[in-house]
Order: structure tokens, then C-alpha cells, then sequence
């Protein structure tokens, strides 16, 4: 069976080393040793200053919401994984969706003055598989509109823009280690932030606003990881340049084995180093894409609908029509990638959609 991702595993013995020092300190969670190792690691390896690990990439999205959104609107994109919108329905704020553009897939800068009220608190944007939105254009029109910006980078380990990570970018960017995402601990995620004043609240919000047993920051939650989830991103990071190198060669060879002529690729911004973590494709209709899927499913291949439906048409969005979001969500299909993906496996796959 070959799926749309397979999740990847160290040798098991490099985890359970990494368990044993838990079990030898009796520790097993509340920021232990483990934890703190992994924060240090990820901060090298991604090139940031301020980290905070989380125990999954959709609670600090809340948190960045409740921070910033303040019950306003919050400018987002429909084309996303239905945390993102919500999100911001969760936290008693209002989505209020911009289109789509037709071949980055992220929110469409242009359009998003035109949707900012007096009630428009931040603008929480996807860098959708791991494709950059227009940072300095949206930075642009925040300074101007006064709105702070979040980053949904849930995709987007190991991805620079510019030269630096992307989770330098905006006021606070959150990350997802789920273990179908291309850096993993079983669940996990993390929050990001450059703004100094922002980093105490975020951190205290993930720990349930406590600074000490019984003194308060402010209110807060828990998102805190464990020190097994920390012991598997420990067993796992030392394959990152190996993850993303290997996935690179299966995107490459996708690039190289399917007939374009009738399908659309991904456009990847100029300026970015990408992390290779999905492979998109838009079929010429909805009933193409269908059809190819259920031949797929017969030969026991199960590539996945990222990202369907349009988040504008969920029932608690209350959103507007999105045309460029609507049309291509019914037409776009992740193909399989994955480290250990066979040549042979690939060429099956695009045999299916080639003919
Ligand atoms: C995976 C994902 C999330 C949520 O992350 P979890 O770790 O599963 O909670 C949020 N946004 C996007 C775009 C995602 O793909």
C-alpha cells in the first residue's frame, strides 16, 4: 500500500535511548531535559532565537489568535488545513477569507486591503506546502493598516525565504510535528517569534499562565510536550538533511516522469529553499481527478485531496465566495512523497496519470 505519506521512523533503539535518560531522571514532562535539548537543537538548526515547543501545531495557533486577534476579523486564506480557519472561530474571532493565487496557492496580497474594516485585527495567512506567502508585501500592508500578522508554517520545517527560515517572519509563526509533517515527534508543534514583548505572553499562554505555583501571568492553557514526544524529535532530527534531501529526489523524479501538458505544478516563490514536503498537482477538472484517484485506490495507491474542501464553504466560516480557492481545491491532489518511495512505485503513479 503506498499512501500519501508514510512517517518517518529512526531505528527504534535510538529512541528508546533517548526514553531511557527520561525514565533514569523519573521525568516525563513539564519542560524536562529532553524537551530543552530539542528546543536547543531546533533553534541551531533552523536559525531562529526564540523557540517554544508545543504539544501539537493547532493550540498554538489558538494562542497566537487569542494574543492578537482579539475578537476582531482576522484576514486568513480558504486554502488551508481547516485548523487555520478553526482557529479563529475557536477564539470567538471572525474569519474573513481572501482568494487564492492560482499558482503559489497562498493568500492573494493584492486583494487583501480590499477586505480590511475597521474591525480587522491581524492577518493569519498559510504558507501552503510549504510555498511562502508574499511576507514583504503583507508587511508591507500590515505597518501600514496597523494589523499584526501570523504565519500558519505548519509545513514549512527547514523552509528559508530570502536566506533566513520563514519562522523569522511576521509576528508569530506556529509549526506542526505531526507525525505526517516532514519533522515529526508523534504529535508536536512549535511556537516562533521575533517581537520580544511577544515571546513572554506566548510562552506563558502554553503553560497555563503560570509563573510560579501560585503566581499568574495571565490566563493561559496547556500545550506543553512530553518528554517521550521530545525523545522521538531527538531520534528523528538527525535525518533532516537526509529527510529532505531524499524526499528532494522523489519530487525531482515526479518533475521529470509526468506529462505537464495536462496537469499544473506547484510554483515555488523565487527566493525560497524549499523543504520539498508535499507534491501537489492540479488535474484540468474535478471528475479527472476522480477518476485518476480511483484508479490509484484500485492499485492500492492513496494520494490525498490537500486541501479540500475551500475553508470558505465549511459550515461555521460564514464565508464569502472564493473562486480561485473553490476551483482549484476540487482539482488539486498530494501525491505520494516520502523517504524510501521506489522509483518503480513512482513511475506507476505517473503511468496513472499520464494516461
Ligand atoms: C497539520 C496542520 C495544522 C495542525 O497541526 P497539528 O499538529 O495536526 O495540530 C495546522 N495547519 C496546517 C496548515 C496543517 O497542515
Amino acid at each position: 500500500m503506498i499512501n500519501v505519506t508514510k512517517t518517518f521512523l529512526p531505528p527504534i533503539e535510538e529512541y528508546t535511548g533517548w526514553v531511557q535518560k527520561a525514565f533514569d531522571k523519573f521525568w516525563l514532562t513539564n519542560r524536562g531535559e529532553l524537551v530543552l535539548l530539542l528546543e536547543q537543537k531546533l533553534k541551531e538548526y533552523l536559525g531562529v532565537d526564540w523557540i517554544t515547543i508545543t504539544n501539537n501545531g493547532t493550540v498554538p495557533l489558538q494562542i497566537a489568535v487569542k494574543l492578537l486577534g482579539k475578537g476582531g476579523e482576522i484576514i486568513t486564506t480558504p486554502f488551508s488545513f481547516v485548523a487555520t480557519t478553526s482557529s479563529i472561530v475557536w477564539e470567538n474571532c471572525t474569519p474573513v477569507f481572501v482568494d487564492i493565487h492560482p499558482e503559489y496557492l497562498t493568500i492573494d496580497e493584492t486583494k487583501i486591503e480590499a477586505a480590511i474594516t475597521d474591525k480587522t485585527t491581524c492577518i493569519l495567512a498559510t504558507h501552503v506546502f510549504g510555498n511562502p506567502c508574499d511576507m514583504d508585501a503583507i508587511q508591507k500592508i500590515a505597518k501600514k493598516h496597523n494589523l499584526k500578522v501570523i504565519y500558519d508554517a505548519a509545513h514549512c520545517f527547514g523552509v528559508n525565504y530570502n536566506g533566513k527560515s520563514v519562522f523569522n517572519y511576521g509576528d508569530i509563526s506556529t509549526c506542526s510535528f505531526h507525525a505526517t509533517k516532514i519533522f515529526h515527534t508523534g504529535e508536536g508543534g512549535a511556537l516562533f517569534s521575533n517581537d520580544e514583548e511577544l515571546r513572554l505572553p506566548l510562552y506563558y499562554s502554553h503553560n497555563f499562565g503560570q509563573i510560579t505555583a501560585v503566581d499568574f501571568y495571565a490566563e493561559g492553557i496547556n500545550a506543553k510536550i512530553s518528554e517521550l514526544q521530545a525523545a522521538m524529535g531527538l531520534s528523528v532530527f538527525p535525518y533532516m538533511d537526509e529527510i529532505i534531501s531524499e524526499r528532494k529526489k522523489v519530487v525531482e523524479k515526479y518533475d521529470r516522469l509526468l506529462d505537464f501538458s495536462k496537469l499544473q505544478r506547484l510554483k515555488i516563490r523565487p527566493g525560497t529553499d524549499w523543504n520539498y514536503s508535499y507534491y501537489p498537482v492540479l488535474f484540468g477538472s474535478e471528475n479527472l481527478l476522480l477518476e485518476k484517484v480511483a484508479e490509484m485506490n484500485k492499485n492500492e495507491i492513496f494520494p490525498r485531496r490537500y486541501f479540500y474542501p475551500s475553508l470558505n464553504t465549511i459550515p461555521f466560516a460564514n464565508g464569502e465566495k472564493m473562486p480561485v480557492s473553490e476551483d482549484i481545491s476540487k482539482r488539486v491532489l498530494s501525491l505520494p512523497l516520502y523517504v524510501g518511495l521506489e522509483e518503480n512505485e513512482i513511475q506507476m503513479i505517473c503511468d496513472i496519470i499520464n494516461s
